[in-house]
């Protein structure tokens, strides 16, 4: 079954009932969100009421909340060996799975970490230190996402990611999320995902991928960049995603769109209905700015 949704907002006044209404309104079957703010640590009190009536709704709908995930802050960083910043971010991701938990969602994705100048191996050996002592102390499982490998991001490459894994005593609780603009924008051939979807095999790591953010880059294969680009807009195509969407290796893991607002509105409607009809939509911002206009 295709499983396709976009991150979306969760406010103080409507949290996870909210954030399932927003879904809807794209004609979403799952979704993501940060429980706060991506760029701050500033959270709210969690409604359990908010919560009960949100989970009676996706009965209604058909949504599974084993498909819906949780992204994590940016700020956190577990690859800096920076004792206050390093504390911090454990402490943080501590306080994020509970609040996971709190709600009922069992994936937490994380952006691996940058390691600032310390060199992979050092980043790679904070990370895991890291992830040993938080996973122990949660039912949350946490995702590593794959990154574009812009500054100094640890998780560029599949053999990074794969070290991780293996540095990490509770395997059952980590998994992987494919960011395919970051796929790309790190230097791997998206058009060819078969491909890619051999060589997590080869390492061993390919039952580990638990979501996949659908995003098209601004950017250039190699281009180490990290911009998203619309879906069908960018350097990736409309083709090249549609294929790894509808890839039967692929079938049931949640699928995220992540692309940019469009003049302030968001896209997920539009690009939704794409998806859904295998068919580009060459007004795809028109259409985007008239609905939201009105
Ligand atoms: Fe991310
Ligand atoms: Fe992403
Ligand atoms: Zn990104």
């Amino acid at each position: 079954m295709l499983k396709i949704g976009s991150h979306v907002s969760f406010k103080k006044d409507t949290q996870l009932l909210g954030s399932l209404e927003e879904a809807l309104s794209y004609g979403a079957n799952t979704f993501m969100f940060y429980t706060g703010a991506p760029q701050n640590t500033n959270r709210v009190p969690l409604s359990d009421e908010l919560t009960l009536k949100a989970k009676e709704e996706m009965k209604k709908h058909k949504i599974d909340i084993n498909d819906i995930v949780v992204h994590a802050p940016y700020i956190i960083n577990l690859a800096n060996g920076d004792e206050n910043k390093y504390n911090f971010s454990i402490s943080f991701l501590k306080q994020e799975c509970k609040r996971c938990e709190i709600i009922g969602i069992d994936k937490l994705i994380i952006h691996p970490g940058s390691h600032v100048g310390l060199g992979e191996d050092v980043g790679i050996k904070n990370i895991i230190n890291a992830l040993n002592e938080i996973l122990p102390t949660t039912k949350t499982n946490i995702l590593l996402e794959t990154m574009a490998g812009k500054g100094s991001e640890v998780g560029k490459n599949f053999e990074e990611i794969k070290k991780i894994i293996d540095g990490v005593g509770e395997k059952d609780k980590i998994g992987i999320c494919l960011d395919s603009c970051h796929l790309s924008d790190s230097g791997y051939d998206v058009s060819d995902f078969d491909k890619i979807l051999d060589k997590l095999s080869d390492l061993n790591i390919l039952s580990k991928v638990k979501c996949i953010h659908i995003n098209d880059s601004k950017n250039v294969c190699g281009s180490k960049k990290d911009r998203h680009e619309n879906f069908g807009y960018g350097t990736i195509g409309f083709g090249s995603l549609i294929n790894i969407i509808y890839n039967k290796r692929l079938e049931n893991i949640p699928k995220i769109l992540e692309t940019p607002y469009i003049e302030g509105f968001p896209p997920y409607k539009f690009e939704i209905e794409m998806i859904k009809e295998k068919k580009y939509n060459k007004n795809l911002k028109e259409d985007v700015i008239n609905f939201y206009k009105n």
